[in-house]
């Protein structure tokens, strides 16, 4: 009845499920692993669950993203990977009756409609006979395992990272193999669906640049994370803040869909402390990954992060509406170099650098006074790394009304911003050639260039490139004017 892929594979086992969500690899995947340790035929599954993701289902971007990755996955499965789309509550059960497996195996998600939709099934999968296991596959520590000394979360990422992660009771877990020749299965009578049929790329081929820019699924994250230790991790410290240099290593995308786990990243990198004396790099590194942890971390403590202000007084924030603003930032048109550079290799390459999006970021909140939810919502649609915890918790540090937020009356100026980071504008000359012919001391603020100057690089402000779409002083004004009106006087 069933199809192995060892000829005379013989075991008592019934068949085990392993569902794969946000594991879209076979290397240290704990479910995986434990599945191939248990005996038996594994039937690999994938729901596309749109229904129960509702808004925060992917992005545009991150839809591209998935397809290639599936892709891939099944590729390495030997084109064994059953794909489903439709509610995993409604599918799992029935896939379950049909193949007749004995248990279900899947390593935890952290959003919260995961949370909620994986309780449900556990319970029903449970009460049907079913062995159920959860394994901790994506995070280097679980947010239930850590808390203050008086068993609250924490707030703060310093304590947060160094007292209750570094030097906390629980450790992460050694890296597991990749299991060699696992017994594989069909489901009988049921071919399911081919990745091409989840429809996840657009009519419109849009995505050429992205393509052209990345590799999705395991080998692509290996490549990936080799190259940053061959070549960045080193100087990484001082240089992840350099949006013109190649220090960061560009593996959001990667560990956002599971195809390398943390552990497997930060195994790679923390030999480099001794072997190469890269202490400081490694450290910086690794705090950084303990900024992703962070992020789920509150949003598995305070769920409602992902629309609602943590800090409650910024319910009352007089934000302003502006589409006309709105749409010049997306579309890299404010006339702030560094914030259109920004706004343009996220809508080519489907990322953004770190510095950059927090320029962006508040450039947007706080200059334009746009509510966090308009950026929140563009990057979730545009970045291949969109992220509910990491985005969320990212908006809301830039707007001042997260945990760890930055305060508000910091405010950055994207032109000193652009001088100090892009000190010589290979970054934005590669994203606004238009601009490009400017000598660098015009090049972050071209309306400061006189006529003449503007005339020899060919451009014409409000023509070739657009005027500032609002003036620095007066918004920052405006914007610490309504940060003020939070606080009543005393
Ligand atoms: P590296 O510098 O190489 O860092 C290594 C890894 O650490 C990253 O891959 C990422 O997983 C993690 N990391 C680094 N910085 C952060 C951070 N500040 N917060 C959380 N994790 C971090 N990151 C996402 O993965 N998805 C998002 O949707 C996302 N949205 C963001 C929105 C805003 C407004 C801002 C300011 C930041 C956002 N970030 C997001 C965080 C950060 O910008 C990216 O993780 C980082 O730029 C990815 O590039 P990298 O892999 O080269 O990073």
């Amino acid at each position: 009845m069933f199809t192995w892929s060892i000829p005379g594979l013989v075991s008592s086992e019934r068949p085990t499920i392993v569902w794969f969500r946000q594991d879209l690899r076979l290397a240290d995947n704990p479910a995986w692993h434990a599945a191939t340790m248990r005996g038996g035929p594994i039937l690999p599954l994938y729901i596309l669950d749109d229904g129960n993701a509702g808004a925060h289902r992917p992005g545009a971007a991150s839809r591209w993203w998935l397809h290639r990755s599936l892709n891939a996955l099944n590729g390495e499965l030997g084109g064994f990977l059953h794909v489903r789309c439709g509610h995993a509550d409604d599918l799992l059960p029935r896939i379950v009756a049909a193949s007749g497996a004995g248990a279900v195996y899947w390593n935890r998600c952290y959003e919260p409609w995961r949370i909620r939709r994986d309780k449900g099934i556990r319970e029903h999968l449970k009460r049907d006979g079913l062995q159920v296991r959860s394994f901790n596959g994506s995070l280097l520590y679980e947010p239930a395992a850590i808390a203050k000394d008086d068993g609250s979360p924490y707030r703060v990422f310093t304590p947060y990272w160094r007292n209750g992660c570094l030097a906390g009771p629980v450790q992460p877990r050694d890296v597991l193999p990749r299991p060699e020749k696992p017994g594989l299965m069909r489901m009988p009578g049921d071919a399911g669906l081919t990745v091409d049929a989840l429809g996840l790329l657009p009519g419109i081929h849009w995505y050429k640049g992205i393509e052209a820019e990345w590799r999705p699924g395991e080998r692509g994250a290996r490549q990936r994370l080799d190259a940053f230790v061959e070549q960045g991790i080193a100087g990484y410290r001082q240089g992840r803040d350099r949006p013109d240099l190649p220090h960061v290593s560009r593996l959001s995308p990667h560990l956002h869909f599971g195809e390398i786990s943390p552990h497997q990243v930060r195994e790679a990198v923390l030999p480099l402390a001794e072997t190469r004396q890269l202490d400081d790099d490694v450290d910086a590194f690794l705090s950084e990954l303990g900024w992703r942890e962070f992020s789920y971390y509150l949003l598995y403590h305070w769920p409602a992060i992902t629309h609602e202000n943590l800090q409650r007084k910024f319910d009352r924030f007089p934000w302003r509406d502006d589409p006309g603003a709105l749409d010049r930032w997306q579309r890299g048109q404010t006339g702030y170099p560094i914030v259109d550079a920004g706004m343009r290799e996220l809508w080519r390459t489907g990322y953004m650098h770190n510095r950059v999006r927090m320029v962006t970021a508040s450039f947007l909140v706080k200059n334009l006074m746009q509510h966090w939810h308009h950026g929140e919502a563009w990057f979730r649609d545009t970045l291949v790394d969109a992220d509910l915890a990491s985005n969320s918790v990212s908006w809301q540090w830039v707007a001042g009304s997260g945990a760890d937020a930055a305060p508000y009356f910091r405010i950055f100026n994207p032109v000193t911003q652009g001088t100090k980071f892009d000190p010589a504008g290979d970054y934005v000359r590669q994203y606004v050639p238009e601009i490009a012919g400017l000598p660098d001391r015009y090049l972050q603020a071209p309306w400061t260039a006189p006529p003449d100057v503007l005339a020899a690089a060919g451009v014409t402000l409000g023509d070739t490139y657009p005027g500032p779409v609002v003036d620095l002083k007066a918004s920052r004004a405006r914007a610490l004017a309504a940060f003020k009106s939070l606080t009543p006087a005393v």
